[in-house]
């Protein structure tokens, strides 16, 4: 086969997909908003409908990402611990087990007074983590790294560990709670956090920013409480996977994450397109049409269309989908004839709901010499008759290699 390979662009609007809203007669804001550019890419492309994860199963982000890649989460995904230290810039490797943690009060006897720490946050968490780095417990490495507020993630590596202990926190007021093992062989992991969890209260009791912090009646952040453990997945790099190279043009720490993870490099963004519902979409693209010069695979997430979901405004979210469909227009005037361009979501965020939903969200792919089926209109109903039918996440990625003229041939 001589085709020329094509390069693969996904853009994924996180939670795009929605309900009808009573606010808009009944419709979503696709339904409700002239998206004159998207349509002409389901006009021209194929179409359908997709189930990220599973049909009725609400995705989180780390979830869904993981299969817009082409992972299955029911395969691989191992609990929020290792993404969520990701999405702090905390990426572990296969073998290894993370934890969230919280910055907590205690009182000299390990009572806990307040489980985060009079909601502290940076810089204050950055000075006190210093004194945390580096330590390793009976030949276990622990790597912490503070996230957001009282937040933070913390890494153990070595031989021997086992995700399968309880929380070093009670998730509540009173004395710390050991952790335990749930199966004899992880005897020895809750063993190193809990030495970890008091060997914190020792290096932090008398920290310089905690005397600061008492002298004006805050609450000092005195012990780290480790819990959620998870092993980091045993994930194929997505460039071993699929044979190609790839990159990520996301804002959003744990979406950044999880494609770290998946051995995606990550592309620097300029500070116009890092503000979540303010992020200039159209500098963005341009972003990921430079990217595509360099690499075969593109993954770009787009946050402002979920915070509107959760922020229950329908008519904030129809404004986003119109920049959205700017954002098309851009990509219909500027199009690289070699490539698979995706416009999907990663899950539905219902405005009604304000969280994520199992709806199905609506795919659109288009590259030059596609069957055209009978899809016009970008929206939930919309792509539904199109040829792509309803879908899982999984496929895309194989769709795309096909369409791309990459995919293997099975059979003689
Ligand atoms: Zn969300």
């Amino acid at each position: 086969m001589s085709a020329v390979k094509k390069k693969i662009l996904i853009v994924v609007m996180d939670g795009l997909g929605d309900r009808g809203c009573k606010e808009l007669n009944g419709l979503t804001p696709l339904q409700a908003t002239d998206t004159p550019n998207l349509d002409w890419f389901t006009k021209n492309g194929i179409s359908g409908t997709c189930d990220t994860v599973d049909i009725g199963i609400r995705p989180g982000s780390d979830t869904s990402h993981l299969s817009i890649l082409g992972y299955d989460p029911l395969e691989v995904y191992t609990g929020r611990g290792p993404f969520e230290a990701a999405g702090i810039g905390l990426i572990g490797k296969y073998g290894d087990v993370a934890f969230r943690c919280n910055f907590s009060t205690c009182d000299s006897g390990l009572n806990i007074t307040d489980r985060r720490a009079g909601r502290i946050d940076k810089p204050d968490t950055t000075e006190l983590i210093k004194v945390l780095s580096g330590m390793v417990i009976d030949g276990v490495e622990v790597i912490i790294k503070e996230g957001t507020e009282h937040r933070a993630g913390l890494i153990l590596r070595g031989s021997g560990l086992s995700p399968e202990i309880t929380d070093a926190d009670s998730h509540g007021n009173g004395p710390v709670s050991l952790s335990k093992g749930r199966i004899p062989e992880a005897e020895f992991t809750a063993g190193v956090i809990n030495k970890f969890v008091k060997e914190s209260y020792e290096r932090l009791k008398d920290h310089p920013v905690n005397k600061r912090r008492i002298a004006e009646g805050l609450h000092p952040a005195n012990i780290i409480l480790p819990r959620g453990a998870g092993s980091f997945p045993d994930i194929q790099p997505f460039p071993e996977k699929y044979g190609i190279s790839a990159a990520c043009v996301a804002g959003v720490g744990m979406i950044k994450g999880i494609c770290e993870i998946c051995g995606l490099d990550v592309i620097d963004l300029p500070k116009d397109c890092t503000g979540g519902l303010s992020s200039n979409f159209i500098s963005k693209a341009k972003v990921a049409l430079d990217a595509l010069q360099k690499y075969d695979f593109i993954l770009m997430n787009i946050k402002a269309p979920d915070v509107c979901g959760h922020d229950y405004d329908p008519v904030r979210k129809c404004e986003v989908v119109k920049r959205l469909d700017e954002m098309a227009g851009y990509f219909k005037d500027h199009f690289p004839e070699d490539l698979v361009i995706v416009f999907t979501a990663d899950h539905s965020t219902p405005c009604s709901l304000g969280d994520h939903s199992g709806d199905p969200v609506p795919i659109t792919v288009f590259t030059p010499g596609n069957v055209m089926d009978d899809a016009v209109k970008f929206s939930e109903s919309g792509c539904a008759g199109g040829r792509i039918g309803r879908i899982r996440g999984k496929y895309i990625v194989p769709m795309c290699m096909d369409l791309a003229n990459r995919a293997e041939k099975f059979g003689a």
